[in-house]
């Protein structure tokens, strides 16, 4: 119990916001964890220094240790920015006096790597001196080599402590690199995602009537215009408008309200009977267009009977009063003229002569 609250109140230390309100916390949590390896890795150095027996060597370890351990302090005080530059200066010193103390094969030097990597995913900003900072990295990184690659180092390390430093330097280093692309990279995966989505949502929504669930115009139209290009293997298919009779005496007598519930009963139906390559959306008002792809008018015509029959049995409750509608449609094939207007105007007058003929019909 005790464990898991030292546990619990550590990852809450290390994830301990920003003071500054406008800097990502994102950056100080993995500066924070970086730290905390180095502070780790210098410790195994350190022990590595008793175990050369070379006191030197281990204070000069120590000394590391204790200036990170103060920049890890820092990170609850002073702002992002400055801690990384702290934690740069001091981790170049370091690379700097470990060369100069243990020579260039100890691998010390890919620290470099972490600092940039740092650097750069540490905003989304400063682009040009992100540039700049690698370039002053790759040059100092070639001076140091020039400089130290053939100098005799001031400890001379056995080839068994010349291993365990490189060793634990190529550890420290793949961790501290692991570390930063992980994290960093999870989140911009996430959000790439998260964009994904909700592009896919917004899509949906700007192709969706909220009132009833259907498909609005503009969907209807899209779905319209891929049919007419042959999205369909060039199939065929016939539409229908259908459109509520005397729906304004409905609205006048029991409200926009309940007429809205009128709309929503009927697009319930088109739902259950609109499935699979069939599509019904809310042309407009008190309109709607239903598309039957891959299917001529005869069987069209089988799927509308049902619908019209529902929705006349269908009944909707207000105060005690049981409402019911009737509709009207207008049916037509497409003519395969390469768009969708003829077939939309020939159902349109079929509609209108419905409506001429007394309501409450399919015209075909
Ligand atoms: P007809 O049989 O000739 O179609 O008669 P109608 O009364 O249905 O035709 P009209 O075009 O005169 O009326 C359509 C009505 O539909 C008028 C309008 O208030 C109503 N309407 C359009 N959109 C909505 C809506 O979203 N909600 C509600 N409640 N009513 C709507
Ligand atoms: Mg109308
Ligand atoms: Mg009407």
């Amino acid at each position: 119990m005790k464990k898991g609250n030292i546990f619990t109140n550590f990852a809450a230390l290390i994830a301990k916001d920003t003071k500054a309100q406008n800097e990502s916390k994102k950056t100080i949590v993995v500066i924070r964890i970086i730290l905390i390896s180095i502070i780790i890795y210098f410790s195994l150095t350190i022990s590595v220094g008793k175990v050369i027996s070379d006191v030197g060597s281990a204070v000069f370890f120590l000394f590391f240790f204790i200036i990170f351990a103060g920049f890890f302090a820092c990170t609850y005080r002073f702002r992002t920015i400055v801690v990384l530059w702290m934690f740069n200066i001091g981790m170049f010193s370091f690379i700097l006096f470990n060369i100069r103390l243990f020579g260039w094969n100890i691998g010390v030097q890919h620290f470099l790597m972490v600092m940039l990597l740092l650097y750069f995913f540490s905003s989304y900003k400063r682009h040009k001196e992100k540039f700049i900072y690698a370039a002053v990295l790759c040059a100092l990184r070639l001076v140091l080599f020039h400089i130290y690659y053939k100098r005799t180092p001031v400890v001379i390390l056995l080839n068994k402590e010349n291993e365990i430093l490189q060793s634990i330097n190529t550890i420290a280093i793949f961790w501290c690199i692991s570390i930063i692309a992980f994290i960093f990279s999870r989140d911009s995966q996430e959000l790439e995602s998260k964009l994904v989505d909700y592009n896919e949502q917004l899509q949906k929504q700007a192709k969706t009537d909220t009132l009833t669930g259907l498909c609005n115009r503009r969907g209807a139209k899209d779905y319209l215009e891929w049919l007419t290009r042959g999205g369909d293997e060039n199939k065929g298919f016939c539409l229908c408008i259908c459109d509520i009779d005397f729906f304004k005496k409905v609205n006048d007598t029991y409200g926009h309200d309940f007429g809205d519930e009128v709309l929503k009963g009927i697009a319930g139906i088109f739902k259950e009977e609109m499935t699979g390559r069939r599509l019904a959306a809310r042309w407009g008002g008190e309109e709607f267009l239903l598309l039957f792809s891959e299917n001529n008018g005869d069987e069209a015509c089988v799927y509308l009977e049902t619908i019209k029959r529902r929705i006349k049995a269908m009944r909707i409750e207000k105060d005690g009063y049981e409402v019911g509608v009737t509709m009207t449609f207008g049916l037509a094939e497409y003519d395969f003229s390469g768009d969708a207007e003829n077939t939309l105007k020939e159902a349109d007058k079929k509609l209108y002569q419905g409506k001429e003929a007394g309501r409450d019909r399919i015209v075909y």
